[in-house]
């Protein structure tokens, strides 16, 4: 008998070669400290090139395995990524078994998004009105939930494509992706007001006269855009503030929570900085930041389920739902998002879940948020300064706090790329008051104290080594 085109030749051999990959894969996530980011060789888009066939295991073990980005590490601290789990395996093998389309129809996957979803919804609070879909990450979630908004101001915009002046309110560090979602939509960037802020809030005098002002101009605010877990420093706004201002004045409170929104399941004094979530209109969160999910993995989560579903339902003909058979189920998640064909995102949050318990991950979270502190602590043990305070889980930093801003800023930025290619350690940049500075996100539930420890004194020492050659 012939083998069909696309399936293996041998099942039995495919099967042994899986076993080695996963033993293969097990070991490279549980040694996962004797795995940091490496340089990729020179020669990796040649041997990536397709065409070459071959053994497909072992060449990825041997040329793929090696190549990642880092963020498995203890030592990752860099940007704001997640570190994976052991659950992924289990999620991901599942996964590709079952080749799930979770755009809707009657099967699994629906209940195990709605399980995800209500789990979620219950930890922030919202009631039990509530919807939500799950999305590529934060970016997606929040196009989505802006759009919920636009279309409850204006119901008749999906159709007329044109809206009546919106703006839009948000601290000026808010993350890129509100910029791209209002550009997304058809704001335009410039109806985004940067409100400044108050020791790293959103300045909410400054953001009552941004919106009067909008208003005289004939202008109509259309939401605010809180930030949980803000990307430079981790601050957060004063989100019952935000939310007795929107109710005043009848805006959509929307949160990015793309990370900072899990210290709602931290210890107190963390957990409280998430206080008024709850009375959100719509929440974007990642579990694949700060849930420590393989990635990728990010949730909108909005309160209305009917604003939801008005701002994306839509069955032609080829979409009808039926009452039995597999065109039943209901809802379908085509309805709340701009996705059709989804894959199994519910599946990996799930397994976490019930693999570690919730209790394991309050307590990762909350262990994060101490290390940022401790990591602060050992900066200034070695007379290096903290560039501003740390909140949640970011610390910020400067290692020669005596030499000129410019000089700082190129002496950090040399000391990060430096600890990169040769201590196994991933801190990232940012600026602090025109200041290239150290920062570390710590969302790794890897990272023991002693990483941050002696990380720190590396810090140190690359700091003088590399002072020597600033010119
Ligand atoms: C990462 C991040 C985003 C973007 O989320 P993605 O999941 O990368 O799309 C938005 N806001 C904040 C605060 C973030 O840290």
């Amino acid at each position: 008998m012939t083998t069909l085109p696309l399936n293996p030749t041998d099942w039995e051999d495919l099967c042994q070669n899986l076993h080695n990959l996963l033993d293969r894969c097990v070991d490279q996530m549980r040694d996962a400290e004797d795995h940091p980011w490496q340089a990729p060789p020179d020669d990796l888009a040649k041997r990536y090139a397709i065409g070459a066939g071959g053994d497909v295991v072992a060449r990825v073990m041997d040329q793929v395995l090696p190549h990642h980005g880092g963020n498995t590490h203890p030592k990752f601290w860099g940007w704001v990524q997640g570190s994976g789990l052991a659950s992924d395996f289990v999620a991901g093998i599942a996964t590709a078994a079952m080749n799930t389309n979770g755009g809707g129809r009657n099967h699994g996957i629906n209940e195990m998004e709605r399980a995800v979803i209500d789990w979620t919804r219950c930890k922030m609070g919202f009631g039990e009105g509530a919807s939500g879909v799950l999305v590529a990450g934060t970016s997606q979630a929040t196009v989505i939930s802006l759009q919920a908004a636009r279309v409850r101001v204006c119901p008749d915009v999906r159709a007329s494509g044109s809206d009546v002046g919106l703006t839009v309110y948000a601290a000026d560090g808010v993350h890129n992706a509100t910029r791209k979602a209002v550009e997304l939509l058809g704001l335009g960037h410039d109806q985004l007001r940067l409100v400044s802020t108050q020791n790293g809030a959103m300045d909410l005098q400054a953001l009552q006269q941004a919106i009067t002002a909008d208003r005289a101009q004939g202008l109509t605010p259309l939401a605010i855009v809180g930030t949980a877990g803000s990307v430079d420093l981790g601050g957060y706004d004063d989100l019952n503030g935000l939310a007795d201002l929107a109710a005043a004045e009848e805006l959509w409170l929307h949160i990015d929570g793309a990370f900072g929104a899990w210290t709602r399941l931290a210890d107190a004094p963390w957990r409280n900085l998430t206080d008024g979530i709850d009375r959100a209109d719509s929440i974007a969160l990642d579990f694949h930041k700060w849930m420590y999910v393989g990635y990728d993995c990010g949730l909108a989560l909005i309160a209305d389920e009917a604003a939801h579903r008005a701002a994306f339902a839509a069955r032609p003909a080829y979409l009808k739902g039926t009452a039995e058979g597999l065109a039943g189920g209901d809802p379908w998640f085509c309805d709340y998002g701009i996705d059709l064909s989804r894959g199994n995102r519910a599946l990996k949050v799930w397994c976490a879940l019930e693999m570690f318990g919730e209790e394991a991950f309050s307590k990762a979270i909350t262990r994060n948020c101490a290390q940022a502190a401790h990591m602060a602590e050992q900066v200034q043990s070695h007379g290096m300064e903290v560039t501003a305070p740390v909140v949640s889980n970011i610390c910020l930093f400067t290692a020669a706090p005596d030499l000129p801003a410019d000089q700082q800023s190129d002496l950090n930025a040399q000391i990060a790329t430096h600890l990169q290619l040769h201590n196994a350690t991933v801190f990232s940049t940012t600026d602090v008051n025109g200041i290239t500075c150290l920062r570390a996100a710590i969302t790794n539930h890897r990272t023991r104290d002693h990483h941050i420890t002696e990380a720190i004194a590396d810090v140190a020492k690359v700091a003088q080594l590399l002072k020597g050659s600033l010119g």
